[in-house]
């Protein structure tokens, strides 16, 4: 029984009271005949229903789930990376809650891992019911991301996953705090496997991720994977002054030392009206960028804890 390897699974859990049961039951069912030792670890990530009172009477009667709640919803990220900080396994699985990411797929996952693989990947078939905004914004996403950023990330690549035990102490030195744990996993490298899946419709509930908390996602995995934005704001400005000084010469040229052979008649207000507004447009896209910046090195500099841990079982 003691040499048996352990595999952790780590759920995030925020608003899931009508997935948890049928969550537990399939986890359970499957974790038991595979020739592991297991354990659960549900991370409450502030839930407001009955997700609490749920988890805390499944890990009481029993003692192969770890359960931590947060004191506030701090998200999903924040959510599984404390999964990784506790887990004791000899490699984790990531898996949300509402069954979206299949159950039965954990042997293959295992089984790819016991083949070498240091990390195996879950990659998205297909979303169903997933509407077309998502479709598109999320190969947009992927599509400027791997253009512009450092990190190549696999498209359609998701948090479901497996990781090896090394790769998880490596990423728990990692204090950084806008994080998108896959975001980081995928830029440690490492030996990687990928397995693919069909996405089931959500269990119940409704997905947490809106369309504002992507977008900010999205904003903030630019600024932390990517330099280039900070990059395009100086390249812009010196296109824009070049353009401008080969402007004016025209102007002055043609205006003032040709007399206006073309009979272009610029007025001086006119032209200096022009100039300034659209180098104040560009003035303020620059800040605006240069802010994103700031504003990641302010958090980053605050050095808060992730998460505050409300309560804990079995840790
Ligand atoms: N989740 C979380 N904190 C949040 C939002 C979501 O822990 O602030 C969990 C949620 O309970 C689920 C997983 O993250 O287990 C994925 O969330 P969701 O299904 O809403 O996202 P989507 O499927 O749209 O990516
Ligand atoms: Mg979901």
């Amino acid at each position: 029984m003691t040499d048996k390897k352990i595999i952790s699974i780590i759920v995030p859990i925020y608003n899931e009271e009508d997935n948890i049961p049928l969550l537990y039951n399939n986890l359970t069912s499957t974790l038991k005949n595979i020739g592991y030792n297991y354990e659960i670890i549900f991370i409450n990530d502030g839930s407001t229903d009955k997700s609490s009172v749920i988890l805390e009477e499944i890990s009481h009667n029993d003692q192969q789930i770890r359960y931590l709640e947060f004191s506030r919803n701090f998200g999903k990220e924040s959510a599984t990376s404390a999964g990784l900080h506790i887990m004791r396994g000899n490699s984790a699985i990531i898996i949300d809650a509402d069954l979206q990411h299949p159950i039965e797929l954990i042997p293959d996952f295992i089984q790819k891992w016991e083949m070498g693989a240091e990390m195996v990947i879950g990659i998205r078939n297909k979303n169903v019911g997933e509407s077309l905004i998502k479709k598109i914004g999320s190969s947009a996403f992927y599509t400027l991301i791997n253009l512009m950023g450092d990190t190549k990330i696999t498209p359609q690549a998701t948090d479901f996953r497996l990781i090896d035990r090394k790769v998880i102490d490596e990423f728990n030195k990692f204090t950084e705090r806008q994080r998108i744990t896959r975001g980081i996993l995928d830029w440690m490298g490492f030996k990687k496997d990928y397995i693919q899946f069909d996405a089931n419709i959500r269990n119940a509930g409704k997905a947490k991720y809106g369309f504002l908390k992507k977008l900010k996602l999205t904003a903030s995995s630019f600024v932390t994977h990517s330099m280039i934005p900070l990059k395009l704001a100086g390249y812009l400005g010196i296109f824009i002054t070049f353009f401008s000084v080969l402007l004016g010469i025209f102007i002055i040229i043609e205006k003032y030392i040709l007399n206006d052979p073309l009979g272009l008649k610029f007025s001086g207000i006119a032209i200096l009206a022009v100039f300034i507004l659209f180098l104040m447009g560009i003035l303020l896209i620059c800040l605006g960028l240069i802010a994103l910046y700031i504003g990641n090195i302010q958090i980053e500099v605050t050095n808060r804890p992730l998460y505050v841990i409300k309560k804990s079982k079995n840790i």
